[in-house]
């Protein structure tokens, strides 16, 4: 024996992409000094990467091991195998989790122009509009593959700035989801009090989702080009005015507004109409100005730990995995009475969060999530029995219900949402993504690798060479047509012979 030893565990094999060419790579899992990294090798360009995955390998750990549970399907697929995972999407027979939240983006066009924007939307942008039509049939995709969605989100693009935008809203009313959304920078909300008056005419079974990245300058500057600190305000006055259910949504860079998590988290807290805020770590997508993954990307883990040391109400293990969707959402409820927010999950075990009965959103329209909130909400309970029906309350986006009896003012969540781009990439995490996205044609593909390969031009431009590679190689599913076609040579010019 040579006595040569690594310097780290080896966990696990992953397939991951190249972050520079998007081929499948080949990735070890390891587990060093407490931290979990994914060692990547490109076979295609040759690129080796290392890429920080947690900073905290045992909630890693119990995120991939304690976690678990049978996926919850679709009604339907959307697309046949034919390349393999992620040049399939989708939704295609291989992935692991239904639609938990459904995003559908009727317009490009943005009265902001952000740096960091993963659709590149921008004012410039003012024609891209999805027609009703189009969108009324986004929704009936939706609802074709979900039978009762959980959550939809309209979005953007600024969905507000849509001359149809109320129209759309009331299609998506008409339709059987029980949880509809809007995410929204704020700036219509904040100048147009009338606006916010309409917009609480749908709740319940209605929320809110406000851009809100920092309470100081510098980081909005950065993020969204512009201070938008008194637009957030008044929103926020107009939200609280018409009680209209709100979660605050925060894109968290490195050195940027790391530090200001808790302040963050209080300041929701103290927001009567807010119910919670999201945390997601900022991703290299769609347009990433001066975006340096090196310097500014943050994990799950990261951005964890940062809440708990940050916040004088949270603390670290307050945050839970999200079972639909372990590895890339975390999440933490607590109780807002009197002005004091009580945390809930640290009740929680393991074994009983894995004894609930589904891995998904649940919401008002569920009797069972009802009566867990109403069991959860009882004066008489024991911390053992609150963490039972807490339990039912765990899952992807949740859509808290507010259960006539409470205000939603009593409930109050963290959640941390932290999309995969190419650098995080782990085909076993990305076939169980919930946050899935409606393409124009009308597939539901997830959000994280719609990002990648199918917004816009991509598919064309990025996939299609891949796949024809694929296809040469005789490493694809097609029937003999579309062998036929793939493998057809491309046509030669043919150059005359010319008399001299
Ligand atoms: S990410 Fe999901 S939908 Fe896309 S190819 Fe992989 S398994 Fe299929
Ligand atoms: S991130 Fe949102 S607000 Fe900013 S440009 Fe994109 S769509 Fe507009
Ligand atoms: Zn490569």
């Amino acid at each position: 024996m040579s006595g040569r030893v690594r310097d780290y565990l080896f966990y696990d094999t992953a397939t991951s992409v190249c972050s520079s060419c998007l081929r499948r790579s080949d990735g070890k899992i390891i587990i060093r000094g407490g931290s979990v990294f994914m060692d990547k090798l490109c076979y295609s360009c040759g690129k080796r990467e290392e890429v920080l995955l947690a900073d905290d390998a045992d909630y890693y750990r119990r995120a991939r091991e304690v976690y678990v549970k049978p996926s919850e399907m679709p009604e339907k697929w959307n697309t046949p195998l034919k390349y393999g995972c992620p040049y399939d999407c989708g939704l295609c027979p291989s992935h692991e989790q239904h639609s938990c939240l459904t995003l559908i983006e009727i317009t490009d066009h943005c009265n902001l122009r952000c740096p960091v924007c993963y659709a590149s939307s921008g004012p410039e942008r003012h024609e891209d509009y999805r027609s009703f039509d189009h969108v009324v049939r986004m929704l009936d995709a939706v609802v074709e593959n979900e039978g009762e969605p959980d959550v939809v989100q309209i979005s953007g693009g600024e969905p507000t700035l849509h001359p149809d935008f109320f129209r759309i809203l009331d299609a998506a009313k008409d339709r059987p989801i029980r949880h509809i959304m809007v995410n929204t920078n704020g700036i219509r909300i904040a100048n147009e009090p009338e606006f916010a008056e309409r917009l609480a005419r749908y709740m319940p079974g209605f929320e809110v989702y406000l851009q809100f990245d920092s309470l100081q300058r510098e980081p909005s500057m950065r993020l969204r080009g512009a201070d938008l600190r008194e637009v957030k305000k008044k929103a926020l006055e107009n939200l609280n005015a018409h009680g209209i259910s709100t979660t605050l949504v925060s894109t968290i860079s490195r050195g940027l507004n790391d530090g200001e998590m808790g302040d963050l988290v209080e300041f929701a807290l103290s927001q009567p109409c807010v119910r919670g805020i999201t945390f997601q770590p900022i991703q290299e997508a769609g347009r990433s100005e001066d975006y340096d993954p090196s310097k500014e990307r943050l994990t799950l883990t990261e951005v964890r730990r940062r809440v708990g040391e940050q916040s004088s109400t949270f603390m670290v293990d307050d945050m839970l995995p999200v079972p639909c969707h372990p590895d890339s959402l975390s999440m933490a409820y607590a109780l807002k009475v009197g002005g004091s927010a009580v945390p809930l999950t640290r009740y929680i075990d393991d074994e009983t969060l894995l004894a609930g009965p589904r891995s998904t959103i649940q919401f008002e329209k569920d009797p069972a999530m009802r009566e867990a909130i109403l069991n959860l909400l009882s004066t008489a309970h024991s911390p053992q029995t609150a963490s039972h029906s807490l339990a039912e309350l765990l899952c992807c986006l949740p859509e808290l219900l507010v259960p006539s009896e409470f205000s939603y003012e009593n409930v109050f969540r963290i959640i941390i949402m932290d999309f995969i781009d190419a650098h995080s990439f782990d085909l076993r995490s990305v076939k169980k993504t919930c946050v899935h996205i409606v393409s124009p044609d009308l597939r539901l593909i997830p959000f994280d690798t719609y990002n990648m390969f199918y917004r816009g031009d991509l598919e064309r431009t990025v996939l299609e060479p891949i796949r024809r590679e694929l296809a040469l190689s005789g490493q694809a599913l097609l029937s003999p047509d579309e062998r036929k076609t793939i493998l057809s040579p491309l046509p030669v010019i043919q150059i005359e012979e010319v008399a001299e």
